[in-house]
């Protein structure tokens, strides 16, 4: 019989995560020339580590500038980086996207295409901002979209309302985009969600002031 020393839990070390980013491009100008000068400008930080199709990510930003735009919000750009990571760090799962998120450190806020999602319950798609990344601070003004979600530009566009927001609030007023299921019918923002978006993404440090 041969005795083993018992590792301390403290003493086994954690498997290295394994991040390789495979590609990085700048998307200028996602939002269309509307005639309307905006009065905000938003940069993303777009992590596809999910092996989402290049094309349908980018028709989704765009439609997701289209929707901001009501709000005078324009999609300067958005830095859009190709992430080779271990399948298990492929999924929101808040404690691995923790150290994903973490070991990336990407500028804020953050889009995360994300393979699919281990969170009981299962949603397409998640927003964190200040209010519910108290005890998960690496994950705040990210969102997480799982490869399929159903009409992505406007998950994208509500999910980053939330973000801007601050809020996880719904709105039932027919055709508005923050109604609780995401619909090609629901696009609308009301005069106050915009200002409120304004409002608080600026404080916030996700809104700048546009300069043009
Ligand atoms: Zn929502």
């Amino acid at each position: 019989m041969m005795l083993v020393p018992a590792l301390a839990p403290t003493a086994r070390a954690a498997a290295p995560l394994s991040i390789n980013i495979e590609s990085h491009q700048v998307i200028n100008d996602l939002s269309r020339a509307t005639g309307i000068k905006p009065a905000h400008e938003l940069t993303l930080s777009v992590a596809n580590i999910g092996h989402w199709d290049d094309a349908t990510l980018v028709a989704a930003l765009r439609t997701a500038a289209d929707i901001l735009a009501q709000c005078r919000i324009r999609i300067a750009h958005a830095e859009l980086l190709r992430v080779a990571v271990a399948p298990k760090h492929r999924d929101f799962d808040t404690p691995r996207s923790r150290e994903l998120a973490r070991a990336l450190a990407l500028p804020k806020p953050t889009l995360y295409f994300a393979a699919g999602t281990r969170q009981v319950p299962a949603f397409d798609a998640e927003a964190i901002g200040r209010g519910n990344s108290r005890t998960r601070p690496e994950l705040r003004d990210t969102v997480w979209i799982a490869r399929g979600a159903r009409d992505p530009g406007l998950v994208v566009a509500h999910e980053l309302a939330h973000v801007l927001m601050d809020s996880g609030e719904h709105d039932r007023t027919p055709g508005n985009l923050m109604a609780e299921a995401t619909s090609p019918h629901h696009t609308q923002l009301t005069a106050g969600q915009c200002a409120r978006i304004s409002a608080t993404g600026v404080r916030n440090g996700l809104l700048q002031p546009s300069v043009d």
